[in-house]
């Protein structure tokens, strides 16, 4: 989308006081003001206010169901169309990469304090950011041979690009974070080991077992359901 379109959708938003869209969305995103600045086209100061509740804006922007929570909460909705929100949120993160906008530390004092995140999906990618700009050392532990979890084994291309994820997660690699893939919890990586080596392990390793259909034959081998 191009500058004039997003600053057609940002005209509509009508700058509620109450911010009806802000309790609507679960990260608590203040809306009302990263939209306050696409109308003064203050992009960077968009981004940043983003940033204070989430690192994954091109992402979220895309995927996040939008209709059911902030765009679902927006008084415009009540008579017409809601604000589109998703489409705000995508051009500031798009902007952020294309323009290197990184995520800044915000201090360095607690660089001595290691933490251990055991899953490299959206839940601890978002975690490790947060905590490397507040200074931890933090190392991110993956089964799989990359990271990105859900985002990368769950969701078809066509909805969000692997150039977008990638982007996304290289920025907050930017932060200094270590990764080591190929590690599973309770195969080749054990909690005891790295609570000797850790000041604290935060377990973000999702719920990705598939709902079952509860047919006859559905656990036989080689049996393989698809949408
Ligand atoms: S509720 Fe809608 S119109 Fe009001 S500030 Fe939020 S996005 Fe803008």
């Amino acid at each position: 989308m191009d500058k004039e379109e997003i600053q057609e959708i940002a005209s509509k938003c009508l700058s509620c006081n109450a911010k009806p869209c802000r309790k609507g969305c679960p990260l608590t995103n203040d809306i009302t003001e990263f939209i306050k600045c696409i109308k003064k086209e203050k992009y960077r100061e968009a981004y940043e206010i983003l940033l204070d509740t989430t690192i994954l804006q091109p992402i979220c922007g895309r995927i996040c169901p939008h209709k059911k929570q902030c765009q679902g909460s927006c008084i415009k909705g009540i008579k017409g169309d809601a604000v589109d929100i998703g489409k705000l949120e995508t051009f500031i993160g798009d902007m952020a990469i294309e323009n290197n906008w990184p995520i800044k530390k915000i201090d360095e004092k607690l660089k001595n304090k290691k933490v251990a995140i055991i899953g490299g999906g959206p839940a601890g990618i978002t975690a490790c950011a947060y905590l490397a700009r507040r200074g931890f050392s933090v190392k991110i532990f993956e089964k799989h041979n990359n990271i990105g979890g859900l985002l990368v084994h769950g969701i078809p291309d066509f909805r969000l690009p692997r150039k977008v994820i990638k982007e996304t997660i290289q920025k907050v690699l930017d932060l200094g974070i270590e990764i080591a893939t190929n590690q599973e919890l309770g195969v080749n990586l054990k909690l005891d080991e790295l609570e000797k080596e850790y000041d604290a392990i935060l377990l973000c390793f999702g719920a990705n077992i598939s709902s079952k259909m509860n047919i006859e034959g559905e656990d036989l081998k080689r049996c393989i359901w698809r949408k």
